[in-house]
Order: C-alpha cells, then structure tokens, then sequence
C-alpha cells in the first residue's frame, strides 16, 4: 500500500460511490418508473372499460352471447385491447380473442373476483387463453344498484415492457455519458488534492538533502496549507540550528587549530574523536585520515599509547613527560590527560594535551653545558694560581728568580681570569640588554666606530708587525648602538690579528649595498675548518683550546659578536679557507 500514489487511492474511490450512487439511482428509478407505469396503464383500462362498458347496455344476458361476442371481437380489435365480458356468475359472455364457449369460468379470476363488490380489480398474470403474461383490469358494471358483469379489458404486459425498455435504453445512455463525466471528474478533484501535496513530498525531499533555503509553496486547502506553513518553519528553525552548529563547530576549530599545543581526543576504545593541527604534526599524520581509527593504528608512538591508555584507566587527571624520536633529533613532551565527560558526566573518552617542551630541554642543556664551561675556564687559572701561590709559600719566595717567574704566572692567568669574567660580564649584559629591548639605537656614522675599534686594536697590531687597513665612506650611516658595534668591531679585528702571521693585513671595509649594510673583516691569516664554521659562534667554542688560550682567548668574543649583531637586526656570516684566511661579514639594515 505505502507505494501506490494517493491519486490512485483516491480516484477509484471517488468512482467507485459516484457508480454505486448512479445504480442505487437507476435502481430506484427503474422500479418507480415501472410502478408509475403501470399504474397509468391500469387507469388508462379502467377508462377504456368504462367507454365500452355503455356498448353492452340491455345485452347482458346469455341470450346476446353472440352479439356480445361479436361487439368484443370488433372493439377488441379497434382498440387492440383484449375485452372479455364476464357475467357476474363468472360466466364469459363475449371474448375479443377467444371463443366463450371454450372459456372456462372467470368468477375465481383474482380481477373479476372484487367485480361483485362494485371494486376495479385490477391483476397482472399469466394468462392460461392466450399464453402470456398479460395486465387486467375488470369494471363491474351496475345498474340499480344491482351487479349487471363484468368488462374487463387487458393488454399484454410485453407491450408496457416495449414501452419500459426504450425509457430505460435512453436512462443506460445518460447514466452512462454521467458515469463518464463523474470518472473525468473524480480525475480532476483527486488531482486537485494530490497535486499540493506531491509538491510538498518533493519539498520535503529537497528539506532531507539538506537544502533548506528554498520553501515551499503554501498552496491548496486550509490543513494543506498548514501542512506547508509548518514545513517551511520547521526548515528555517533547522536551518538556524545546524548554522549555529556548524559556527559553534567552526569557533571550536579555529581555537584547536591556533592552539600551539596538541590536543588528542579519544573515546573509551580509544578511538580518535579529535586531534588539531598541532598534534598531527607533531605525531606526523593526517588529521583527516586519522579521525575514527583507533591511536594503536594510527600514532605509533607506544609511550603516548601508554600514557592514553592510563588516562582511560585511571578516570582522573595524568601528567607525564615523553620523549619521541625524530628526525631532527628528540622531542621532548609534556603531556597532560584528563577523562572526556558528556552533559550527564559520564566517561566517554580521554583528552590529551601536548606541550613540545624540546627547547625549553635544550635550554636547559645549553645552560647546564654553560655553567659546566665556565666552571671549566675558571678552574684551570684558579688552579695555576693556587699552585704558583703555594709553591711560592712553600719556600719559593726565598729564591728571587723561581719566585719572579712564579709571580708572572699569578699575574698571567689573573690577566686570563679578568678576560673571562669581562667577556662574561659583556655578554650576559648584551643578553640580558636585548632580551629587555634596552638596547639604544641611534642613527650615526659607520667610520668614526671602525676608526675608534682600529685605535683600540692597534697596539697589538703593532706588537705583530700586522698592518690594519681601513675602508669606509664617511657617508655610510646606520641605525647603531657605537660603543656596542666598535666592540663588536674590536673582538673581530682582535681574532683577524691573533689568527693571522706577523707582517700580515687585515682590511677592514664598510658600505652600503641596497638596503644592506656590510661591514667587513678580512685576514690572510690560519683561516677556520668548515667543519668548525657553523660552531665557532657558540659560546667557549675553540678551534684549537691549547692556541686559543695561548693567544688569550676566552671563546667568548664570536658570542659576543653575534649578539651585539643580533640586537642590530642584523647577522653575522662567515667565510674562511683553512691555510687562506677569514672574511667576516657583519650584515645591518640599512638606513632610508
Ligand atoms: P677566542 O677567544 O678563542 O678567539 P672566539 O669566539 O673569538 O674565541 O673565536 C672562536 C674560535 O674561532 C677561535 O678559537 C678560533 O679558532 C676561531 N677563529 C675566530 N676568528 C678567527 C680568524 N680570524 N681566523 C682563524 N680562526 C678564527
């Protein structure tokens, strides 16, 4: 049933009672037509009997038999009625189509039967004389108040039938051309009705695709319309819903996705409900293809399984820290977990949120390596002190020379101590100075720092025979701290002439090229391994410990470097061939 169209319910319906209406009608009108018909038939009998009843007058004894008969047989046939006149004693006198004398006695014909008792009887019967079903009507006929007989008048009933089937001919037509009318019709109201409400199955359809913009029409009858209205508000209360939805959802992505901290949502079978960007890159998935696997297929990390896997045990707050394996080296994690709780407060999963802690770790290395090396460059001047002081006690003192000789080591190695702790002291204050943006910036000539860092560096310079050669436009400008730079300056000059032979150069060149503004130290001297080029930077880093110390190196000057040049904006390049020499760049923005 739930797959025929309702027009096809509704029409043969609709035609099923406008036929049952029509034959109840017909029925009715067949039976009550043939009533009336017969009725008037028996009416026009009696009427025809009381005519010729006059025609018998003072022959109504047995002695006029034959003229009676003769008078039937001529009025019979005029009015092709069959008359019979029966004597009240049931005796037929005269018969319009039979012999009389063959006829038997009429007094129990049920017509002639109410004769004597001055009543019109009237009776439709099969007639035994003539072989068919004929109409009577009987009129007795008084005269003084006394029962003279009988006229009775009949005519076949086929011929009423004759009569009944042409009316009855043209009523089937009428019924007919009505019963076609009615099936077009019912045609026409069932799909007046189901017309709108096929229109509003199709909105409904395009409503359940999720295309909730349109509305339907509100057509048709009032429940119809109803049925439209209601629809169509129902659509837009939808529409508002799963748009506030998907903003609510959109927000919750937004946050997730900016959030530099991973975050893993996972159900009671450790299903992923949620991993944001962050998390998939730091497990290295797919976010999309991840979502509905369970962590054991998708992020093989066995101790974030571990640490899941607890969370979902435990039904409480987990802290832990785990250290995953990349290809730039380790990662370290700090993961928080806590249980998912739905509105009831139910458990249905697991949050994991990831922090990478890895430079926060390397930090804290650097500054563990940082302490162990100083401690390192301390010890080894504080040991050569302690040991020429105590020689020096232990009796040395009495002996001038030992004694010279051992105080020149005291002297040295403070000399070497006093380096160390200013180069630290210079260092941290650069650090700690860009690390509070204090660093002042001033516009202001290039030449005056490389000439005021070329004064400082010139006694050693001189002291090794090695020429210091100067190049720089009084026009070149730039956006500097000048006591920070020409230190800067002063630690490059000071390596260029340590490392380079005596008699040697070192040129010193400053200029502008675009929106750069380059400063530049050149020596012909050692030159630097590549291997050690990208370390040398780093703070205490030496080529070679035993010559730096010798030269009255701290490993602290390129440090030093590179921060003053960092809290420029700038950076620091370098580019040397061992045996060759040394170019180091000093990189600035440049002015206008
Ligand atoms: P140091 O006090 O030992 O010179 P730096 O930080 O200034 O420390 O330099 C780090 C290392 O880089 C030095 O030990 C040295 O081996 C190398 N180096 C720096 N400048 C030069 C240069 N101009 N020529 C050759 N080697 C250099």
């Amino acid at each position: 049933m739930a797959d025929r169209r309702l027009l096809w319910q509704l029409y043969p319906t609709y035609l099923i009672i406008t036929l049952i209406a029509l034959l109840a009608v017909s029925w009715y009108t067949s039976g009550a037509l043939r009533t009336f018909h017969a009725e008037q038939t028996a009416i026009n009998l009696e009427a025809r009997a009381r005519l010729i009843e006059g025609r018998f007058d003072g022959l109504w004894d047995p002695a006029h038999k034959d003229s009676v008969d003769a008078l039937c047989k001529q009025l019979g046939k005029a009015s092709a009625t069959r008359i019979t006149v029966i004597l009240p004693d049931g005796k037929v006198l005269g018969d319009s189509q039979e012999d009389p004398a063959r006829m038997d006695n009429h007094a129990g014909r049920p017509e002639v039967a109410l004769a004597p008792g001055r009543q019109i009887g009237v009776s439709t019967r099969f007639s035994n004389t003539l072989q068919q079903e004929m109409m009577y009507v009987a009129v007795p006929v008084v005269e003084d108040a006394v029962v003279l007989g009988t006229v009775r008048v009949s005519i076949p009933v086929t011929a009423m039938d004759r009569t009944l089937s042409g009316i009855y001919l043209r009523l089937t037509g009428v019924g007919l051309l009505i019963a076609l009318m009615a099936a077009a019709l019912s045609l026409l109201v069932s799909r007046w009705i189901t017309r709108p409400l096929e229109e509003m199955t199709l909105g409904a359809q395009r409503f359940a695709r999720g295309e909730l913009d349109r509305r339907l029409a509100v057509v048709g009858s009032a429940e119809i319309a109803a049925l439209g209205a209601a629809l169509n508000r129902m659509a837009g209360e939808l529409d508002e819903r799963i748009q506030a939805m998907a903003r609510q959802r959109n927000e919750l992505e937004a946050v997730l996705s900016s959030m530099s901290e991973g975050v893993l949502a996972v159900d009671n079978d450790e299903r992923i409900i949620r991993l944001n960007r962050a998390a998939a890159k730091l497990m290295a998935i797919d976010a999309k293809k991840a979502q509905g696997r369970r962590i054991l297929e998708v992020i093989r990390k066995v101790e974030l399984q571990r640490f899941v896997a607890r969370t979902l045990a435990s039904h409480e707050s987990e802290e832990g820290d785990i250290v995953l394996p990349s290809p730039e080296g380790e990662r370290y994690l700090q993961v928080h977990g806590a249980p998912l709780r739905d509105v009831q407060g139910e458990d249905i999963g697991a949050l994991v949120v990831f922090s990478d802690v890895t430079r926060l770790r390397r930090l804290e290395s650097v500054r563990r390596d940082f302490v162990a090396n100083v401690s390192h460059e301390l010890k080894t001047p504080i040991t050569a002190i302690k040991g020429s002081v105590e020689t020096l006690l232990s009796g040395a003192l009495s002996e001038p020379q030992t004694a010279e000789r051992f105080l020149g080591i005291v002297a040295r190695q403070s000399d070497r101590l006093e380096a160390i702790i200013d180069d630290l002291l210079a260092l941290s204050r650069v650090e700690q100075d860009a690390e509070q943006d204090a660093i002042a910036l001033a516009l202001g000539g290039i030449r005056p720092v490389l000439a005021a860092a070329q004064q400082a560096c010139q006694p050693s310079a001189d002291e090794k025979n090695v020429e210091i050669r100067l190049f720089c436009s009084p026009q070149v400008r730039g956006r500097i701290n000048a006591p920070l730079l020409e230190q800067a300056v002063v630690n490059l000059l000071t390596n260029a002439i340590k490392y380079s032979p005596a008699g040697g150069k070192v040129v010193v060149d400053a200029a502008q090229l675009g929106d750069q503004l380059m400063i530049k130290v050149q020596d012909w001297g050692s030159g630097i391994a590549a291997e050690h080029l990208p370390r040398i930077f780093e703070r205490f880093y030496r080529v070679d410990p035993a010559r730096s110390r010798k030269l009255g190196g701290t490993g602290l000057g390129l440090s030093i470097v590179k921060h003053i040049i960092q809290a420029h904006g700038g950076q620091v390049v370098v580019h040397s061939t061992l045996g060759e020499g040394s170019v180091f760049t000093l990189i600035l923005p440049a002015v206008g």
